[in-house]
């Protein structure tokens, strides 16, 4: 029997419920009866949390790539003259 992580969008409780294909998917938070999201497949709560890294790791790189390197004079201020 497959089973699925749900998470509350109201207070985050996450649980796992086991259901046919068939079934309903549900909707309601077991602890506080509020709307729950399904987590598709195990890993994407993780995704999620990651996103925040991703954003500053971009971050990171497109200022350090962004600058132009190439230039000899960029310390100077040339700001690109390619
Ligand atoms: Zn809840």
């Amino acid at each position: 029997m497959p089973n699925y992580d749900y998470e509350c969008t109201a207070c985050g409780h996450k649980f796992e419920a086991f259901q046919q294909m068939n079934d309903k998917v549900l909707t309601k938070c077991p602890k506080c009866s509020k709307k729950v999201k399904r987590l598709i497949g195990g890993g994407a709560g993780l995704i999620f949390k990651g996103s925040g890294f991703y954003a500053t790791d971009y971050k990171k790189k497109s200022s350090s790539s962004g600058a132009p390197h190439a230039c000899p004079k960029a310390k100077e201020g040339c700001t690109g003259c390619g």
